[in-house]
């Protein structure tokens, strides 16, 4: 996504090592899993192994996963040299690229903040869905029909359940799980959302055991990982999670509490689901 929007703000996807250790590390930090691995290895795993479907090329052409010689070798990557040139002559594809890589890894909530964090605005990408048919007009290459493959099976094809968040509003009783919130606007729930526990872009079922009911705030903390769920229904807030205003510093006060508005008897949260996200979201350590 990076070389993508790169490659539409300047014309070339070309990334500099030194570049993509300071940005794609701390865009690893904020909006992947929780790891201790130092950041020039994270930025190194995802710059030389993405070589391996022959979209991306590194000049000089170095070993897998190894820091050092990116760094002595002051190693620049950039996508094949044949897609750079049709991609650039079809940048609405590129585009469309971008969005098939939000939508498929990231859940709703969190694909404005990753848009913006590479420099993109959300709305740059509201675009009819045409461009798979675009991409079969002639790729003149098998990077870019490889690209065309990946487009075709988007998981975002997987059906929706409407169903699905009505179930889960009425487990929790209209109400945020986190905080009570029970708003209404002319007696239907305004500002309250069903929330995936394991996102549905993850194989994340629309069962109610894989739903919460949450207030807008609290979804999009938990899809960030400033608060999570433990398997044992204790909420807890992320330790890197800091504010200075009362009102923010109020999540504060929602660790180690438990959930309060599941109705008796009602399905609770499957603790593979919790653990999914405990492991995938959440920013540990907890406070
Ligand atoms: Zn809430």
């Amino acid at each position: 996504m990076l070389a993508l929007t790169r490659l539409l703000s300047t014309g070339t996807s070309a990334l500099t090592w030194l570049e993509v250790h300071r940005k794609l590390a701390a865009l690893i930090t904020a909006f992947g899993p929780s790891s201790k691995t130092a950041s020039a290895q994270a930025a190194a795993y995802p710059f030389t192994r993405l070589r391996s479907d022959g979209l991306w090329t590194l000049i000089p052409d170095v070993p897998m996963d190894r820091v050092t010689p990116l760094q002595e070798q002051a190693v620049v990557g950039q996508l094949e040299a044949g897609l750079q040139v049709w991609l650039l002559a079809h940048p609405h594809v590129a585009l469309q690229a971008v969005h098939e890589l939000a939508v498929t890894n990231f859940a709703p909530t969190v694909i404005p903040d990753v848009l913006a964090a590479i420099g993109l605005d959300a709305d740059t990408l509201d675009l009819p869905g045409t461009a798979t048919a675009d991409l079969l007009d002639g790729p003149p290459n098998d990077a870019a029909t490889l690209l065309a493959d990946d487009a075709r099976r988007s998981p975002t094809d997987r059906k929706r359940s409407t169903a699905w968040r009505h179930q889960v509003l009425l487990a929790w009783d209209r109400a945020c799980a986190f905080c009570g919130y029970d708003g209404q606007l002319l007696n239907t729930p305004v500002g309250l959302e069903a929330a995936h526990i394991r996102w549905f872009q993850f194989s994340g079922p629309d069962d109610v055991d894989n739903g919460l009911a949450l207030c807008s705030l609290h979804h999009k903390l938990f899809d960030r990982g400033v608060l999570g769920l433990t398997t044992n229904l204790r909420v807890q807030v992320s330790a890197a999670f800091t504010a200075r205003s009362p009102a923010a510093r109020g999540i504060y006060a929602l660790h180690q509490q438990t959930l309060v508005q599941e109705r008796p008897g009602h399905t609770t949260p499957s603790p593979e689901h919790l653990r999914w996200h405990q492991r995938q979201i959440f920013k540990a350590p907890a406070l």
